[in-house]
């Protein structure tokens, strides 16, 4: 699966739509400080489905909506879409009819966040668990974080391991077992 499109509508500074295409090979993003590099990234991590406030800097998950500036009032929901190219159909089961994917996940504030693939409403455990029986997702290791490495180095052996299980593709497997233990 590969990611084609990014588009941000009211996802914290990117109030107006904004697409980043992501082409073939590498893509960088520069600009000055505070220019919202970091927000494209958690931006991608959250319509993954990352749950934790504070994996967004927030202290919870309705920050991620458009505050307000000076000239522009603050917004009531924000939403973020991913635009997948399945043209080698490599989706998991359930997902994999189409040749584009698009992941949408909006946050509306009092009511909550709400998940679409393509068209269809989805719950957010089936959009977690499409990432992460692809290798990818929220807490995927080809995400890193500002100062993340430096995290790494000092970490426990355990938080090691759960890092080398996601970049094996099999923590989906695990949350599955982790799911059936509970029931
Ligand atoms: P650096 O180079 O310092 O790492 P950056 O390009 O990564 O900067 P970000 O951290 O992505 O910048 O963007 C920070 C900006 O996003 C700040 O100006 C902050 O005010 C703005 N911002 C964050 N959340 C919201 C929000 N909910 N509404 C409006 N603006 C927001
Ligand atoms: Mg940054």
């Amino acid at each position: 699966m590969r990611f084609s499109k990014l588009r941000l509508t009211g996802f914290k500074s990117f109030v107006d739509p904004t697409d980043l295409i992501i082409a073939d090979g590498l893509t960088g993003v520069v600009g000055p400080n505070g220019c919202g590099k970091s927000n494209l990234l958690e931006a991608l991590r959250w319509v993954m489905g990352e749950n934790r406030p504070t994996a967004m800097r927030g202290g919870g998950m309705e920050d991620v909506i458009f505050a307000g500036a000076a000239t522009r009032p603050a917004r009531n929901f924000a939403e973020v879409a991913l635009q997948i190219d399945n043209g080698e159909r490599l989706a998991p089961a359930g997902f994999n009819d189409d040749d584009n994917l698009e992941i949408t996940r909006r946050i509306t504030r009092d009511v909550g966040s709400a998940y679409k693939v393509n068209t269809k409403d989805v719950r957010a455990r089936d959009v977690q668990m499409l990432f992460a029986d692809a290798s990818t997702g929220a807490h995927s290791p080809a995400l890193v974080r500002q100062g993340q490495i430096a995290e790494l180095i000092n970490s426990k052996p355990k938080a090691r391991r759960r890092i080398l299980e996601e970049a094996a593709g099999i923590s989906g497997l695990y949350q599955r077992r982790h799911e059936a233990e509970l029931k």
